[in-house]
């Protein structure tokens, strides 16, 4: 369903993301390992179109993301939703506005808005901090935030870059199930960027390693893990 193919994305001297091919299919928990400055965040944002590669293209259920104009773009992007280590929340906005604001930005009508967003905080667990401010709230809870917010225009594809590492273990376990059980109910493909093996090995069917741009091995979790 997501098929990179030879991306590249350079910075003036900097190859940050190195002739990359990788075919995600739909469905699937992918995710990407490799120490800080392999490429990890860079060909994640190549994926959501914050940036445009340098080469190669990506397709996403056979079309093409990089060969739309601007406009088309912002359109594809309300179908992935992507949620960030800081949570990347609005601190002037309650919870409910701020799930409420992907959906105004997709042109929800107010009545849409007003069912959406309680079922949203639902499946998340947060029902009863809709009137909270993010200040007010834990981190594994801001991310939370950020989950039914990712998930409020239906993505049919989630990108979660380093989503737990700002949190301690118990609240990291807490996430991975939400993601995996976001996973099974609503068959949402999930792509994961982390340096933690331990993340990998929870949640993730495959995995592709990066190092220096390049990725240098794909593999299915369940053999890496498996005891003979
Ligand atoms: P990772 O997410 O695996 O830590 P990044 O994608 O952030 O790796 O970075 C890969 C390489 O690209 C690094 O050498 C980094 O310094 C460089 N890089 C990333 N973003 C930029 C940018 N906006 N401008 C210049 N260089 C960048
Ligand atoms: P606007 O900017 O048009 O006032 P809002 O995003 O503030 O829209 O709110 C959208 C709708 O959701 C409004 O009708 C508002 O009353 C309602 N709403 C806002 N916050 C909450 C909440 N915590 N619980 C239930 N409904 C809310």
């Amino acid at each position: 369903m997501i098929e990179i193919e030879s991306v590249t994305k350079q910075y003036n001297n900097v190859t940050a993301v190195d002739h990359v091919n990788l075919v995600i299919r739909q469905g699937e928990i992918f995710g990407i390992i490799g120490y800080s400055g392999a490429g990890k965040s860079t060909l994640l944002r190549c994926l959501n179109l914050l940036e445009r590669p340098t080469e190669g293209k990506i397709l996403i259920d056979g079309k093409d993301l990089t060969s739309l104009s601007d406009r088309e773009v912002r359109k594809e992007r309300q179908k992935i939703g992507m949620i960030f280590q800081h949570f990347h929340l609005i601190s002037s906005k309650t919870v409910f506005e701020n799930v409420a604001f992907s959906l105004k930005a997709a042109g929800k009508t107010k009545e849409e808005i007003k069912k959406r967003v309680p079922e949203l905080l639902e499946m998340v667990g947060l029902s009863d901090r809709s009137s909270h401010y993010p200040a007010q709230l834990s981190g594994g809870q801001k991310q939370r935030v950020g989950i039914a917010r990712a998930l409020a225009n239906d993505p049919k594809v989630l990108l979660c870059d380093e989503a737990t590492s700002a949190l301690d273990p118990t609240t990291t376990k807490s996430i991975l199930q939400l993601l995996k059980k976001i996973n099974e109910t609503l068959g949402i493909t999930i792509v994961l960027i982390t340096h933690e093996m331990e993340v990998v090995q929870d949640i993730c069917h495959r995995v592709a390693v990066m190092e220096n741009g390049k990725v240098v091995e794909v593999a299915d979790v369940y053999d890496i893990f498996a005891n003979p």
